[in-house]
């Protein structure tokens, strides 16, 4: 909610702010007697002309929003990212670790492939030199295209 912020003075001269929600908020509140100046205690309160001052938690707000993507946002780039992987690689499945050997020793021709492997295949593909990347969002890979 915003708030206006008046600024405020007692029958001694001391400045003070409040904040009302309203014109009418600071009318009820001042004939009610609800006023009182922070120094003195004077209930005897004027309000001085002032331009009116925005509530500076708003803009903090709207940048927080900026900075993080939604859930919705990185399921999108994902999704671009696996496309763009599938559109370079061919799917070899289960036959990943054969193919990739089969690659790597000039036995196939040389090709970006992606499919599946046990994590102590991938090891023994590192050991021979062979480089696997893993994909953590493998599954969007099943239908990219579509
Ligand atoms: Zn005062």
């Amino acid at each position: 909610m915003a708030l206006k912020v008046f600024d405020l003075r007692c029958d001694n001269e001391h400045p003070f702010e409040g904040w009302f929600r309203s014109d009418g908020d600071f009318e009820s509140q001042q004939t009610r007697g609800l006023l009182e100046c922070p120094l003195c205690g004077s209930k005897q309160v004027r309000r001085l002309p002032s331009a009116p001052r925005l509530n500076l938690a708003a803009p903090a707000e709207h940048k927080q929003e900026a900075a993080l993507p939604t859930a919705a946002q990185m399921q999108a780039l994902l999704v671009k990212m696996a496309r763009e992987i599938a559109a370079n690689t061919e799917d070899v499945g289960e036959r990943f670790a054969e193919e990739a050997r089969r690659i790597h020793y000039k036995e196939a021709p040389e090709r970006g492939i992606r499919g599946v492997t046990s994590k102590q295949e991938a090891e023994a593909l590192e050991d021979e030199g062979i480089n696997v990347m893993p994909l953590p969002f493998a599954h969007l890979l099943k239908d990219p295209l579509q």
